[in-house]
């Protein structure tokens, strides 16, 4: 959508869209609210990247009219497994999971930002590429975006959803508190023989380093492996000796399909807030990829920011939204840290206190709701804020409206639509 011409002025300026960027844009244009998304890429990212969405990103996603087209694109997986080596230590149900959607869906990143922008799109809205921000001013009135095009954009508030390196966030002067994890962490999709097959989230411990094996759609893999010393673009040999020695006998690679490698932070935003600039996603927080919950955080800010935008409750994003990012950013660094120790008595005294919580039912509830989020449901987010908004397309070209939704779906003209069977 490059040829589409920049507005001179709008409500809310939407810096990034990838998913948190896209979500909050499908909750404003499903409110009526007036706002323009930029970003700086010709075309959407097409790599895989974050491939889990938890239950409670799909209720969000429901909310949003995006939930069953996802779902159709995904694998649902009901277990997620805690093992030491071969030992298995714990097994995670997520069936009994009070949602309608009692599973975590596997389904790559791209897909997600497919199904979010054709919900877009079905609601008379679009991305504006490729524009990238390089400065952002705000005074009493508003906010100016000048893009390297030399373009300007006025609004009353920016939205920084624009990553980790977040050009709002560095204008806003908020700090991006934490660290960095020494080690890097290799992921990988392939085509494998995987002896525990395709029905479970595999989370393997290892003094060399944690690994997480998730199935995907069309046969694949997702391998996810924290590596002290990794290259650039791990090949297919080298997924099969860091298998080999995690999970010994158990994995035979035949073909690799996309591979990665990543540096991970663990740093929570000091503020979502600094007068008419706000921060959602990974602008606001980053974290280790155990429990894949990066995206499906910046989902739900991008949903809840939209709900504050329409509703005018500004303050309350971030009391209810940082707490949420610093509560996943303390678990995954401490189940990073639990599962790569090298310390033998720590590593003991782990084995031994999980295979025992393992065996009660209120615990695995408990780590359940935790990684599907569904504890995060919050006042603004559990009533839909859409219902009773009607959409305006004064913000965006024309587009296909009416897409099909279906049960508890909100329909293109912002109303709560009858189930569909
Ligand atoms: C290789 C890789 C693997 C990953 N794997 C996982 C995983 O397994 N599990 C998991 O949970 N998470 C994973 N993540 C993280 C996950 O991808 C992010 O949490 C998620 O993309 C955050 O979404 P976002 O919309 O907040 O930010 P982003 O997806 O980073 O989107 C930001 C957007 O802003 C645009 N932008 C940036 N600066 C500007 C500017 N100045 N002007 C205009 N546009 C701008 C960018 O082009 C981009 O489209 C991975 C990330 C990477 C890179």
């Amino acid at each position: 959508m490059g040829s589409m011409d920049l507005p001179v002025r709008t409500r809310v300026a939407v810096v990034g869209g990838g998913p948190t960027g896209l979500a909050l844009a499908v909750t404003l244009a499903s409110a009526g609210v007036d706002f323009v998304v930029v970003d700086r890429l010709a075309a959407g990212a097409n790599t895989s990247r974050a491939a889990v969405v938890h239950a409670r990103t799909l209720e969000v996603l429901a909310e949003l009219g995006a939930a069953e087209g996802l779902i159709a694109r995904g694998v649902p997986i009901n277990t997620f497994t805690v093992h030491d080596g071969s030992r298995r230590l714990l097994r995670v149900p997520f069936d009994r999971l009070p949602t309608p959607y009692p599973f975590t869906l596997m389904v790559p990143q791209y897909e997600t930002e497919a199904v979010l922008l054709a919900r877009l799109r079905a609601l008379g809205a679009d991305v504006h590429r490729p524009y990238e921000v390089d400065s952002v001013v705000q005074d009493p009135a508003g906010v100016t975006l000048t893009m390297t095009t030399g373009q300007t954009l006025r609004a009353e508030f920016v939205v920084g959803a624009d990553g980790m390196d977040s050009a709002v966030r560095a204008a806003s002067g908020i700090g991006f508190t934490g660290s960095a994890y020494l080690e890097s962490f290799v992921l990988a999709d392939v085509e494998m023989d995987w002896a525990p097959g395709p029905e479970e989230v595999a989370l393997t411990f290892g003094a060399a380093g944690l690994t997480v094996v998730a199935p995907l759609p069309g046969g694949h893999y997702r391998v996810v492996a924290s590596v002290d010393d990794a290259p650039a673009t791990p090949d297919l040999r080298f997924v099969q000796d860091l298998l080999d020695e995690r999970a010994a006998g158990r994995a035979t690679v035949t073909a690799l399909a996309w591979s990665s490698r990543f540096r991970v932070h663990h740093r929570l935003a000091d503020h979502y807030r600094a007068g008419r600039l706000l921060l959602a996603g990974d602008a606001a927080h980053v974290h280790s990829p155990a429990g894949g919950q990066g995206m499906n955080t910046g989902i739900q800010d991008g949903f809840a920011l939209g709900a504050a935008l329409i509703t005018g409750d500004l303050d309350r994003y971030e009391s209810e939204r940082r707490p949420v990012a610093q509560r996943v950013v303390r678990f995954t660094d401490r189940m990073t840290r639990m599962a790569t120790t090298r310390n033998r008595g720590v590593r003991l005294a782990r084995n031994v206190a999980l295979t025992l919580l393992g065996s009660i039912p209120s615990f695995r509830l408990k780590l359940a709701t935790e990684l599907a989020e569904i504890n995060y449901r919050s006042p603004s987010d559990t009533t839909s804020i859409l219902t009773g908004h009607r959409p305006t397309r004064g913000n965006a070209p024309s587009g296909p409206a009416g897409a099909s939704s279906t049960r508890g779906d909100v329909n293109a003209e912002g109303q709560r639509v009858a189930a569909q069977t």
